[in-house]
């Protein structure tokens, strides 16, 4: 009889958007006069570059055309597209990466979800916590995680990597103790969804040192690297080291607002070697597989964001972006609240006040403001007693948001 991947089962429901979305749902349904402010879910706001609209209409008109139509594409990207992504994103920061040690895709959440394809079942793997849920969901799928535990939230295969306000929301590198089991695979995300954090070059160091000392892969997440205004590695490959020991994985959802045109990549070097298996070839083999290529339209428009044109109107966009966390960051801080992030990301990551549930907060925040926000919780046990605002809204959103928020009684 069949069987079914029984790991699915094991899924706890994803209540944290949905308990927000019923949430939001029956108090606009009770207060139809109330205007809410949406800072909750990460999707932007701002339209796509007009250097991207360009791109599109032409290879649009291009498909119209019998001598310059385009069928299937090359499995991980066109040359123009990986050229312009190994010049721009890493040439620029001295970084060599070969063109085929780039896979063009349809995002990060897919390359997040699915590169665990290519790594056995019974690997190790850490994720930090408070996390992105696609790390955590997709290895429970794939049966990695073990079991969960409702009473605390964690899966009893996962090496958690607590994410606390004494360490900055940064993990920190675990020891190394004899005969102890380390992590296989760890995931990072920097700058951090949902935390706002954003790692240094020797915090990083250590991570990569810790990898190559254990023998781990670390999957790095860099989908908001656009969005980092200090002196920061943007890339996991400006560590020295770095090609022996990670994957990185980009996006363009964020950086120039293609979380509907759907386009990111992923980077394998060569160097990253295990098993005596050079894991490109793998995931080269995975991808030639069972995806079928980023659509040529949809890899015109991205080419197009490093453009002198697109480079300059998706850097505006970010600009604007990272106003409103700048006044959404200020403004909370300023009225006593304890907040971080927001200077290289778009996410505040606030303290709930006067010891607040994340999800109690979240309930005085839209009944008492009428601003929905994301509870922490939701990303994790250690995003308890937190909150995070995105600043993905309008510039007037978000200073309306605080306005309100000044007005609560305190
Ligand atoms: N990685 C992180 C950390 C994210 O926060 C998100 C989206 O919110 C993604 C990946 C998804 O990126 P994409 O739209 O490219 O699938």
């Amino acid at each position: 009889m069949i069987e079914m991947n029984q790991n699915f089962q094991k899924l706890p429901g994803n209540y944290l958007f949905a308990t927000i979305a019923r949430k939001v749902r029956e108090f606009a349904a009770e207060h139809p006069d109330k205007d809410l402010i949406r800072l909750g879910i990460g999707d932007v706001t701002r339209p796509l570059a007009p250097a991207v609209i360009k791109a599109m209409q032409a290879a649009v008109l291009e498909m119209g055309d019998e001598k310059t139509f385009h069928g299937y594409g090359p499995d991980f990207g066109y040359d123009f597209l990986v050229n312009a992504i190994a010049e721009n994103d890493f040439a620029s920061r001295g970084v060599t990466i070969d063109t085929d040690e780039i896979f063009v895709s349809d995002g990060c959440k897919s390359d997040s979800g699915n590169i665990g394809d290519i790594f056995a079942v019974n690997n190790y793997v850490a994720v930090c916590d408070p996390v992105y849920p696609v790390y955590v969901d997709t290895n429970v799928m794939a049966g990695r995680a073990g079991e969960y535990d409702p009473e605390t939230g964690l899966w009893s295969n996962f090496f958690y990597l607590k994410c606390e306000e004494k360490n900055g929301f940064i993990p920190q590198v675990p020891a190394i103790t004899p005969g102890e089991k380390t992590p296989d695979l760890i995931y990072l995300c920097f700058p951090n969804n949902p935390s706002g954090a954003a790692i240094g070059y020797d915090g990083l160091k250590s991570w990569v040192e810790y990898a190559q000392k254990t023998g781990a892969i670390i999957l790095y997440d860099a989908a908001y690297e656009a969005f980092i205004s200090e002196d920061l590695p943007h890339s996991i490959f400006e560590i020295p080291g770095a090609k022996e020991c990670a994957i990185e994985l980009r996006s363009f959802s964020k950086t120039a607002g293609f979380t509907g045109v759907r386009c990111g990549y992923t980077v394998i070097p060569r160097q990253l070697v295990r098993d005596g298996i050079h894991v490109r070839d793998l995931w080269a083999r995975r991808q030639a597989t069972k995806f079928n290529g980023v659509s040529y339209i949809t890899q015109r428009a991205a080419a197009a964001i490093y453009t002198l044109e697109g480079k300059t109107q998706t850097k505006a966009t970010i600009a604007a972006y990272m106003e409103n966390a700048r006044i959404l960051r200020e403004g909370l801080a300023a009225m006593g609240y304890q907040v971080s992030g927001g200077v290289n990301a778009p996410y505040i990551w606030m303290k709930t006040p006067g010891g607040m549930t994340s999800w109690e907060f979240f309930d005085y925040l839209l009944n008492e403001a009428n601003v929905v926000g994301t509870p922490g919780s939701g990303f994790g046990p250690c995003g308890e007693g937190y909150f995070r605002l995105t600043a993905f809204g309008s510039k007037e959103a978000s200073e309306e948001a605080l306005r309100r928020i000044a007005l609560l009684p305190r």
